[in-house]
């Protein structure tokens, strides 16, 4: 089958490449000339896990191309996807859709034979029969057919997730458009990937509301891991003791410094306005996103007050830049609200993340860069786990201890269990874990403190 994808983004350039992988032939347009010029040559505008091989392979069978020239792609092409990106507009929060309707009037001039147009980036409900309008006004006689194709593959996990997907939702009502997408999906299928047919608004709404729904369990148990801190219980216990009831699952119940990316926050936000225009308010949604937004400067106090309160002319090591592990994007990742809490509060900030370091320059101009963990930790007065990449799981903990002006960890999404921290030497501060010596002093709504010997017993049953 031939396929089109308009957008080699992180969506559009894993999609294409997969797509082909399945044996399909895949053109990938972008208007970003530097990108194309790249992939051309066989580099990568993104680091993602196994990206570099799976789009070699596919060259090289020809199989995946590229290329700037929009009209060459669409020309012969059976299913033409718009993966393109679609941030929160300016001052609203409302989702950008001008790159959509660019993309779709680019298209419809260039159609020249019967085609889907699919739309792959996440956009709201109602935004496919926009799409269609705009075709039937720019070529009023082709034959094509909008859907709408929701992607859900996270970034890190990015092939896995899009070749082994708990699903694959398609919004359309026509039986042409449904029987090339089942071609499109035929490899998939036969894998026993879930075909859900829906509408197109159904399509639409799905995809904000999965995000929303698991932005939520994440906010959820942010939350949970702040009351943990307040009454000296540990949130990783919480969270595999409601996790393993199958109602809930056990993922999205990591506490740490708030959801960031570049997909749920402006989602949520997006769904939100969507909400308001239709009179149909998500109260729950709209704390989600008040509370996970005021985290991320909690985040930046959390490492103030365990340096006693006082960041001046501290320095503060930033350990994970990115959102998540496995990725470059720095898009809404929580480091950049921390990062701004520390200056402003006067501390200086150094920081290492293993990929990320070349989207975090431009973003963080007054931030000092190591060449790596322990680099960073030199004569620092903190260290703070930010992303928990892999590298940072194995640390030398006692080395690194060594090299600060005072060793103090803060670990924001609990890798290291206390004890190995305390034995380094470090004082540590998690996420809503008990035991942090802060907690001693704290008392019950009774006035009663509770007895530090009785939860050092009861974490050490836990961990054997
Ligand atoms: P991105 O910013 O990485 O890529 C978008 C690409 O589209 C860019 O390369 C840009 O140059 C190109 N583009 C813009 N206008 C164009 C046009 N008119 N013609 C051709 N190319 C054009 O974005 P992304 O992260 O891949 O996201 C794309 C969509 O997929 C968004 O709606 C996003 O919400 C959704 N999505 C993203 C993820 C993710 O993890 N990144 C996951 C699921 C869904």
């Amino acid at each position: 089958m031939k396929i089109t994808m308009i957008g080699t983004g992180y969506v559009g350039l894993v999609s294409g490449a997969c797509f082909s992988d399945f044996g399909h032939h895949v053109t990938c347009v972008d208007t970003d000339a530097a990108k194309i010029a790249a992939l051309e040559r066989g580099e990568m505008p993104i680091f993602e896990p196994g990206l570099a091989e799976l789009v070699e392979r596919n060259v090289r069978g020809g199989r995946l191309g590229f290329t700037t020239d929009l009209v060459r792609g669409v020309a012969d092409a059976e299913a033409i996807f718009i993966a393109v990106g679609t941030p929160s507009r300016r001052g609203d929060g409302h989702a950008d859709l001008s790159h959509v309707f660019a993309a779709t009037r680019d298209i419809a001039r260039a159609l020249v034979k019967p085609a889907v147009i699919v739309t792959k980036s996440t956009v709201p409900v109602g935004t496919g029969d926009e799409v269609e309008r705009i075709l039937r006004d720019e070529a009023p006689d082709a034959e094509a057919w909008v859907v709408s194709n929701p992607e859900f593959l996270r970034e890190g996990a990015a092939i896995e997730d899009f070749k082994r997907p708990d699903r694959i939702v398609v919004g359309t009502d026509n039986d042409s458009a449904a029987e090339i997408m089942r071609e499109v999906y035929r490899p998939l299928y036969l894998n026993k990937a879930p075909l859900v047919f829906t509408s197109r608004r159904t399509a639409e709404l799905i995809k904000y509301a999965a995000n929303a729904f698991l932005a939520t369990k994440i906010t959820f148990i942010n939350e949970i891991a702040d009351l943990c801190e307040a009454v000296d219980a540990d949130v990783q216990d919480v969270a595999r003791g409601i996790g393993l009831d199958q109602r809930i699952g056990g993922k999205f119940l990591h506490a740490g410094p708030g959801y960031g990316g570049s997909c749920f926050p402006k989602d949520t936000l997006a769904l939100l306005k969507t909400a308001e225009d239709f009179q149909a308010p998500l109260r729950i949604v709209e704390a989600v996103v008040k509370v996970n937004d005021s985290r991320k400067r909690a985040m930046g106090r959390k490492i103030i007050q365990a340096l006693g309160g006082d960041a001046r002319g501290r320095t503060v090591a930033l350990l994970g830049l990115t959102f998540k592990p496995n990725t470059d994007d720095m898009r809404d990742a929580p480091s950049l609200a921390i990062v701004q809490a520390l200056l402003d509060a006067g501390a200086r900030v150094r920081a290492y993340d293993p990929e990320g370091m070349d989207q975090a320059r431009p973003l963080m101009r007054d931030v000092e860069f190591a060449s790596g963990p322990y680099e960073a930790a030199e004569e620092a007065d903190a260290v703070v786990l930010v992303t928990e990449w892999d590298v940072f799981r194995a640390l030398d903990l006692k080395r690194l201890a060594s090299r600060m002006a005072q060793p103090i960890f803060v670990d924001l999404r609990n890798v290291y269990p206390t004890e190995d921290l305390l034995e380094a030497g470090f004082s540590w501060h998690g996420i809503g874990r008990g035991g942090n010596p802060q907690a001693v002093q704290m008392r019950d709504p009774h006035g009663e403190t509770v007895p530090q010997a009785a939860r050092s017993a009861v974490r050490q049953r836990n961990e054997t």
